[in-house]
């Protein structure tokens, strides 16, 4: 297993999400290799695997994919081990300053996000159309519902949904995103909290939103710039081939294409085992954005929530820019670091400004 000889070696040469290793472990730390790279080497370094078999290089182990989650690795000097809470002393802060009634299991930690009211300030999303996330749905949207805070319902649940009805374009009937909604509203005690339906290109082209809004009674959508911290659209591996054909004719990137007859035969006979299912990248402009939003509220939305990544920070200024003049509730910027395991390793590693830098 690949470890770090050098604090400051972050250009990581052995990887455990793509099963990597290096041939000795006193590396370069500035490129990451064995500092003799040999002819016959035996070992498979990100390198060697990038040079041979690239496609491998790309995603977190395959087969662990819908069983796991994914980080990066990459130590960028600072991290949240390095802070520590400071207590005050002198103030009482959602309590009453009384001795006798500042007691810990008293103390309020209500706060408001996009106007919702919620008992403990988390947001626990979002958790779209991977395996992994619908497998441990219940759990997730149970204990949140109880904890009084929010969950969000990650992209393509409606169009990855096999049993999904689709008219004209636009879903009329989803039952998976309707069980995920029932599953916190059983537990939600209808003030605090709440379950929110996020949205992106597919999405939207679906009618989504609507079908949430109108059907399911959902009050919160949120609109997504970008896959995480990358700026790309999500992705997921798909080892059925008739669901493969079936993303594909839905309007999804699938990769290789499932219709081509002889793609089609290599994965029966074994040659590749998994399809990746990738979705579009929005390209948001200020003007569309504030009409969409205003839509939207049209629609029945009561809150609407933008979530994007730490891109640039022109590129960060200019969305809390169009956000604060379409009046969103709330914006929120994935800090870089990994998710359900479809994102590409180096961009895991390699992209976008982490919360902690
Ligand atoms: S190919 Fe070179 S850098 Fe990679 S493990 Fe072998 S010796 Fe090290």
């Amino acid at each position: 297993m690949a470890e770090r000889v050098h604090k400051n070696s972050a250009y990581l040469n052995g990887k455990s999400t793509t099963g990597t290793t290096t041939r000795v472990k006193d590396t370069s730390p500035t490129s990451g290799m064995c500092p003799i790279c040999i002819r016959d080497c035996p070992i498979m370094c990100e390198i060697s695997l990038s040079g041979f078999r690239g496609r491998e290089a790309l995603y977190p182990e395959p087969v662990q994919f819908g069983y796991s989650t994914a980080g990066a690795l990459k130590d960028f000097g600072l991290d949240w081990s390095h802070f520590n809470i400071q207590a005050g002393l002198f103030e009482a802060l959602g309590i009453e300053e009384n001795s006798d009634v500042a007691l810990f299991p008293n103390v309020s930690t209500e706060t408001q996000v996009a106007g919702i009211p919620i008992k403990i300030p988390i947001l626990n999303g979002a958790f779209g159309s991977t395996d992994v996330a619908r497998l441990n749905w219940d759990g997730l949207a149970i204990g949140t519902a109880l904890s009084g805070a929010i969950v969000v319902v990650g992209e393509n649940v409606c169009g990855m949904d096999p049993e999904a009805q689709i008219t004209n374009g636009k879903v009329t009937h989803s039952k998976e995103l309707k069980r995920r909604v029932e599953a916190f509203r059983k537990f939600w005690d209808g003030k605090y909290g709440e379950v929110a339906v996020q949205t992106n290109v597919e999405d939207q082209r679906l009618g989504v939103d609507v079908y949430a809004i109108s059907k399911l009674e959902v009050n919160v959508i949120e609109r997504k710039w970008g896959q995480g911290a990358k700026a790309i659209g999500g992705e997921v591996r798909v080892r059925d081939l008739d669901r493969a054909i079936m993303l594909k004719k839905r309007g999804y990137v699938v990769i290789p294409d499932p219709e081509d007859a002889t793609v089609q035969k290599a994965f029966k006979e074994g040659v590749f085992k998994s399809f990746e299912r990738h979705s579009r990248v929005g390209i948001p402009k200020e003007k569309n954005m504030i009409e969409d939003i205003e839509w939207l509220r049209k629609q029945g939305a009561k809150h609407i929530t933008l979530k994007t990544g730490a891109y640039r920070p022109s590129a960060v200024a200019y969305t809390m820019k169009i956000a604060s003049e379409a009046k969103i509730g709330a914006v929120y910027f994935d800090g870089a670091g990994g998710g359900t395991g479809m994102s590409p390793v180096p961009m895991m590693d390699e992209m976008s400004i982490p919360t902690v830098y």
